[in-house]
């Protein structure tokens, strides 16, 4: 088991900060008045770190991740990134949402700015999708459709990463070996990354970080670092 490997060592990952996330509250105006869904939450992310997000449906996971990446600016709060400006931001939605009439090469150029064939080459040879990098997304399977969604978030050299449940509704193999091949892809090209998810062993086996969230409206509950002797080193068969 060699953690030395993993790039997010706590230490050097927190050493240079990215974001300071303060929410102080965060609700929906409904049809039947205001659902509080989040309540005060801090959470600080190293560069290079990855943080799990675990807590209950319905919780606000997903409220969290769309703050962060910008998607809904309607909360009591700040985003706080070090006085840089706002990074580069791939995104893993719940869905694959890759679109149904562009291949998966084609997926993944159309999300880069500048084309770089290179790296969308690359991706898709360590997400093991290169035989199917001119598929039509509605021929894979869904753990394959959820590799092309992390391929893509990737394509875009990102620097922070949010993935909302990337391996939830998979087979346990399947699971097992998307984890493996997002590792793979995260320590070729480090970045911040924010993970949901609702299973406590898969945060363990990936994360840096896990933050333990309450029901709605959610707060931290508990903040457990993951000791470097387990770190990643069993992705859970
Ligand atoms: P999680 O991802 O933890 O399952 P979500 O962040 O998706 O939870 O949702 C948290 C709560 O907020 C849920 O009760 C959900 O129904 C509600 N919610 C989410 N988005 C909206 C919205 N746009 N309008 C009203 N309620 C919403
Ligand atoms: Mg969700």
């Amino acid at each position: 088991m060699d953690c030395s490997a993993a790039a997010g060592t706590l230490g050097s990952a927190m050493a240079e900060m990215m974001l300071r996330l303060h929410i102080e509250s965060k609700s929906f105006r409904t049809g039947r008045g205001e659902l509080p869904v989040l309540g005060r939450i801090d959470i600080a992310l190293g560069a290079r770190e990855i943080v799990a997000l675990v807590g209950p449906s319905g919780c606000g996971k997903t409220t969290l991740l769309r703050i962060v990446g910008g998607l809904d600016i309607d909360f009591q709060g700040t985003l706080d990134w070090r006085g840089a400006a706002m990074p580069r931001i791939g995104t893993v939605f719940q869905e694959p949402r890759l679109l149904p009439w562009r291949t998966v090469r084609q997926n993944l150029m159309l999300v880069q700015r500048t084309e770089n064939p290179g790296l969308v080459n690359e991706l898709l040879h360590t997400l093991d999708l290169a035989p199917f990098s001119d598929a039509f997304p509605a021929t894979l399977s869904l753990g394959m459709a959820r590799r092309a969604a992390i391929a893509r978030a990737f394509a875009i050299a990102p620097e922070l990463v949010l993935l909302d449940e990337p391996f939830v509704s998979l087979d346990p193999a399947m699971a097992a070996r998307s984890r493996e091949l997002l590792l793979t892809t995260w320590r070729a090209r480090p970045t911040a990354a924010l993970l949901v998810t609702h299973d406590r062993a898969e945060a363990a086996a990936l994360a840096d970080r896990i933050l333990l969230l309450a029901e709605r409206p959610t707060r931290v509950l508990e903040e457990i670092i993951v000791p470097q002797a387990m770190c990643r080193s069993d992705l859970m068969p």
